[in-house]
């Protein structure tokens, strides 16, 4: 079965939200006020509707509790996607993403049941500067505010280690899940699989412990 969603608000960050689903074989209900807005996603959308979301009624109307996931999309107009979310929520939608203009922002959409944040100026703001300030960590998840799963580009001091030479769980309490190497990915490396220069290393574990290997393991 396709999956469902609903995207209120067709900025760049909704519209680009609904292009990626739609392209992904999802249904996706569009949703914005401004009829330009909807014009534009008619032919793109599954259904592309001009609707108010701080109307209890309307969205009742268009049956959104029976989508799965509803995104907020909705970024100047605070009152507006703080309005819309609890709404969504009053009506029963089982998961709801909104993306959050600022801290205070992000913090009502928290204590009003919001289940996913997203802050994507500011996140990927800091992501593009962790990337332009480390030769090392290319790119990473975030799997709660201590822990990621980090790509690490492997440097002279690392290429030609075995996993047993580094020995980074006991060490440093972390653990290599994959490597990527060109098009080859290693699953799960074993203890005698060697690091080579350049190959990417998949790594999980405390961000603290992770810092912790890049510097003194890496040198970096
Ligand atoms: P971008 O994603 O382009 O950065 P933004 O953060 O500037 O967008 P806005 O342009 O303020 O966000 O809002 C995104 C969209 O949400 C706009 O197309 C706007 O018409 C729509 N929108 C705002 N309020 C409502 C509402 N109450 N109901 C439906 N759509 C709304």
């Amino acid at each position: 079965m396709k999956k469902e969603f609903v995207v209120i608000g067709l900025g760049r960050f909704g519209g680009s939200i609904v292009g990626e689903l739609i392209s992904q074989g999802a249904h996706v209900m569009a949703i914005d006020h401004s009829s330009d807005r909807v014009d534009e996603f008619a032919s793109i959308a599954t259904q592309a509707v001009v609707a108010n979301s701080t109307d209890e009624a309307v969205l009742k109307s268009l049956g959104i509790r029976n989508f799965e996931h509803v995104i907020v999309a909705i970024g100047e107009d605070i009152q507006a996607s703080i309005l819309t979310t609890i709404i969504l929520k009053e009506i029963g939608v089982e998961k709801i993403t909104v993306k959050a203009q600022n801290d205070y922002h992000e913090k009502v959409l928290r204590k009003i049941g919001a289940d996913f944040v997203v802050h994507p100026e500011r996140d990927m703001g800091i992501r593009i500067a962790n990337n332009m300030l480390s030769n090392t960590v290319l790119d990473y998840l975030e799997l709660s505010d201590e822990h990621s799963i980090m790509e690490l580009k492997a440097n002279d001091n690392i290429a030609g280690n075995s996993m047993i030479d580094l020995d980074i769980r006991a060490k440093y309490g972390i653990t290599i899940v994959g490597i990527k190497r060109g098009t080859e990915i290693i699953v799960s490396p074993q203890a005698d699989d060697k690091i080579q220069l350049g190959d990417i290393m998949l790594v999980i574990g405390a961000d603290a412990d992770i810092n912790r290997f890049v510097k003194k393991a890496m040198k970096e």
